[in-house]
């Protein structure tokens, strides 16, 4: 069995030659092995900072794929500075593991690792204790001041887009859980393909980056887009139509009945894309945004003076759905 030392030795501070690539990073003054990282923030940045916890048996399932399992931890993470248009700079690692076992560690570490090292994202620190499975993971980017793009800053008039396609990660979970057997109709191959959206999931860190300047508020899909963009509506104090058949199903719904293509494009979670509002007259911005940043943009909808989410069919005509977005505290 491993100590507690030399598991954050073996599987999380980097072997010496990638240490060495890691700490040429300026912004890591001192990562690993001391009481406390030190980070040097590129001069006159915003630190943007934000945690999200994953737990066994809630987030994941127990056996899930610890490859998977690491990259999704950060992927989450990486998507809400991707949600404010940071760029990554570092991030802490707080896990409580029931058993140290090395078929487990290594490839949730490479896992991890491997996404950190692609968006130049340093793991400078952490503890770890035993228990339950539970991954936390602080993260930390870089944003010049007053560009944050935030969800307080949507405005009457706004058009509404969202990056990517929604809906398989909500899909692959159907077909795990067995929902609608008479109505989804997926093949194995076709599991797998909608799966890999849930467990390993893109954060659009480039998209983010582009909009800078150009959205207005913006958040990342976690509990649905009827939900999170709720959000968004709240905090800005307006309303919003959504065209439902322009919501982009990913390519496995896309094959569904039209009834679950709006149900889960509307209201199934775990897609990490970006939702955004930008003025009209930034639409070609936002199109030459999405072009350099490799991220397909979809416009959808409007932001309206009138409280309230009102959804519109291909005719323009109100369709009256129950919008159910996930809750820890409300949902079963
Ligand atoms: P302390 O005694 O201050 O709590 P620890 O013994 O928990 O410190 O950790 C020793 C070093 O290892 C610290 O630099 C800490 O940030 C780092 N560390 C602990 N757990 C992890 C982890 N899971 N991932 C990365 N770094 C970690
Ligand atoms: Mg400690």
């Amino acid at each position: 069995m491993l100590s507690e030392f030399d598991l954050i030795k073996h599987y999380f501070a980097r072997p010496a030659a990638t240490a060495a690539a890691a700490l040429a990073d300026p912004r890591i003054a001192l990562g690993i092995g001391d009481d406390c990282a030190l980070l040097n923030p590129s001069p006159g940045m915003q630190l943007a900072v934000s945690s999200d916890m994953l737990v066994s048996g809630r987030h994941f399932f127990a056996d899930a794929d610890p490859f998977m399992l690491g990259h999704k931890c950060l992927a989450v993470n990486l998507s809400d500075l991707a949600a404010m248009g940071a760029k990554p700079l570092a991030f802490t690692l707080a896990l409580s593991l029931p058993e140290a076992k090395a078929e487990w560690l290594a490839p949730f570490s490479a896992g991890l690792l491997a996404l950190a090292d692609r968006y130049q994202c340093a793991l400078i620190g952490g503890d770890t204790t035993k228990g339950p499975l539970n991954i936390c993971i602080t993260i930390f980017g870089e944003i010049p001041p007053g560009l944050a793009l935030r969800r307080d800053a949507a405005r009457v008039g706004d058009d509404i887009w969202v990056s990517g396609t929604l809906g398989d990660a909500r899909l692959a979970l159907a077909g795990y859980w067995k929902e609608h057997p008479d109505v989804i109709r997926m093949e194995a191959r076709e599991h797998v393909q909608a799966a890999q959206r849930m467990h390993q999931p893109s954060p659009r860190i480039e998209l983010g980056l582009a909009l800078r300047g150009i959205a207005h508020a913006t958040l990342d899909i976690s509990d649905g887009l009827a939900g999170d963009l709720g959000h968004i509506l709240e905090r800005s104090g307006v309303g919003a139509s959504l065209q439902l058949d322009a919501l982009p199903a990913g390519p496995i719904l896309s094959t569904q009945a039209p009834d679950i293509r709006r149900r889960y494009t509307l209201s199934g979670g775990d897609d990490y894309e970006l939702c955004f509002t930008a003025p009209a007259e930034n639409r070609a911005a936002v199109i030459a945004a999405g072009a350099a940043s490799g991220t397909p943009v979809t416009r959808i909808g409007s932001i309206e003076q009138a409280a309230g989410l009102r959804l519109l069919d291909a005719a323009g005509q109100p369709v009256d759905m129950h919008i159910h977005s996930f809750d820890h505290f409300t949902t079963a």
